[in-house]
């Protein structure tokens, strides 16, 4: 460690070419107040997570005094955003260093919401309270459910109000990621860098996150499959919970397979494969049956922009990219299947077990059965909490299942703990974010949040607590929306 609050900063970004990254520092605010602090991730770091809530931490979090070893930069990078390119970069967000942790993780350390970048054309580099905290809970909702993600350490208010429609109070987000590269960083280089600069940041990448491809015979080739395979097991792991991320831009997809950017996604409630939640979203490109399609459009554009690695001869270099990306469908899918059949309590395989899950599928969407709730009924034997209990369609199915579920060699106790513990008993429901939301950001009272965080650490212990947590949204609401950028 560098320093007393147990930083231990390291800057390997920064050795990367110029094209890359600015120096730049946060941008001051007036007024820092520490409102949520993750002290078990913090401990979890390697931090002082008593000391990063005194005065001395929070100047650090709120970008108002640099950490001892910081470096801070916005990196650059491009994305394909709802299909059209264009250069992007950290327009309000910087990268204090990366922390390398005891047991030799290393993990950025990004501001968000700290000022304006050489990126930030007309933005204000500015985030708002809401926003900040729903990435928080719902960063960390992810992460108890067992899904990569970037993690949240901190929200501070600035003191400072923000203009949006109207004056918002500012904030500030720490977020913790394995790193923050990005299919757009590559799709960067390779319209603005030489071959050169794009070898330098493949080789990175490779060292960062998949160093065991580097004694291949085509290590940038290994790369693509490595970074397709961890695409389409996080999607998998998206649907399973039925996550829509809502705006899945190229710029958005990382090189490491963690969940990045929760500006406007939500989890769904009833199931509908056509669900769609962010306002800018008209067309539903990013909807929840979209979404495997889109992580293979994505990959494709990274394809684009690593060709020149692959191989000497063009040609030669798209044949051995279109065979990669061809395996993505049949990875993704089996990632689905393995996880599907655990929701099912299905612990061996058979021929028919797509069509049991699709006929359940089928059901569900037909009566507007809440996709995480039936599951839970379906573990707890709870059918009376299923819309479509007592039809003759249902009925058919369930027997279907239990004849499937005898044919197997499993106790009921132990299909019921596989099914526990892949079909989550609470997610963080639009209605319940926003509540907690509201009394935050409205009435400055963080006790809704922390109840909901609560639960929401471990989403599979079935716990009492947990059944309130379960209830549908009050249908009379109306559809729900999720906003971007804010
Ligand atoms: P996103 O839609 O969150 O992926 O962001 C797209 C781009 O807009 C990124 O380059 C962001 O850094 C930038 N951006 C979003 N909000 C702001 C803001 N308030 N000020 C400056 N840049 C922003
Ligand atoms: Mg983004
Ligand atoms: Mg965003």
């Amino acid at each position: 460690t560098n320093n007393e609050m147990g930083w231990n900063l390291h800057h390997s970004y920064t050795r990367l070419p110029d094209m890359f990254f600015e120096r730049v520092d946060p941008t001051p605010v007036r007024a820092p107040e520490m409102v949520r602090f993750n002290e078990e991730l913090a401990r979890s770091l390697g931090l002082d997570d008593k000391k990063l809530q005194e005065e001395d931490g929070l100047d650090m979090l709120s970008g108002n005094k640099l950490p001892e070893g910081a470096l801070p930069i916005a990196m650059a990078y491009a994305g394909h955003q709802f299909g059209g390119f264009t250069m992007l970069g950290d327009g309000r967000a910087v990268l204090l260093g990366e922390h390398r942790t005891s047991s030799e993780e290393t993990l950025d350390i990004q501001l968000k919401g700290s000022g304006t970048t050489p990126y930030s054309r007309a933005g204000d580099g500015r985030a708002t309270l809401g926003p900040m905290l729903r990435e928080y809970i719902i960063s960390e909702a992810m992460h108890g459910l067992g899904i990569p993600t970037n993690r949240s350490l901190s929200v501070v208010k600035t003191g400072e109000s923000v203009r949006r429609e109207r004056e918002l109070p500012g904030a500030v987000l720490t977020r913790i990621a394995a790193s923050h590269l990005r299919v757009g960083t590559f799709e960067y280089v390779s319209e603005w860098g030489s071959k050169e600069d794009l070898q330098t940041l493949a080789d990175y990448a490779i060292d960062r996150h998949y160093p065991e491809v580097k004694e291949d015979e085509n290590p940038y080739l290994s790369f693509y499959k490595k970074v397709i395979e961890q695409q389409a097991s996080l999607i998998a792991k998206w649907q399973l919970v039925g996550f829509i991320h809502g705006v899945m831009n190229t710029d958005n997809m990382t090189i490491s397979g963690e969940t990045i950017d929760y500006g406007p996604c939500a989890f769904m409630d009833e199931y509908d494969p056509k669900t769609v939640f962010s306002s800018i979203d008209t067309q539903g490109r990013y909807a929840y049956q979209n979404q495997p399609a889109i992580g293979q459009w994505n990959l494709a554009r990274f394809a684009e922009a690593l060709l020149p690695l692959f191989h000497a001869d063009q040609e030669e270099g798209v044949e051995l990219a279109k065979e990669a990306l061809a395996n993505y469908e049949k990875i993704y899918y089996s990632h689905w299947l393995i996880g599907m059949r655990k929701k099912l309590g299905l612990l061996n395989e058979e021929k028919e077990d797509r069509e049991l899950m699709d006929n359940l599928l089928d059901i569900m969407k037909k009566h507007q059965a809440d996709f995480t709730n039936t599951f839970r009924a379906l573990t707890l034997n709870e059918l009376e909490e299923i819309p479509m209990h007592g039809t003759e369609e249902f009925t058919h199915w369930y027997e279907q299942w239990q004849e499937r579920l005898a044919r197997q060699e499993e106790t009921p106790t132990s299909i019921y703990e596989v099914m526990k513990n892949a079909n989550p008993a609470v997610i963080p429901r639009n209605h319940q974010v926003e509540k907690a939301l509201q009394a935050a950001v409205n009435k400055d009272d963080y006790s809704v949040m922390e109840r909901l965080m609560s639960v929401l650490s471990n989403p599979y212990a079935y716990s009492d607590e947990q059944e309130e947590y379960a209830t549908w949204p009050d249908p009379s609401r109306g559809p729900y929306q999720t906003f971007c950028g804010t």
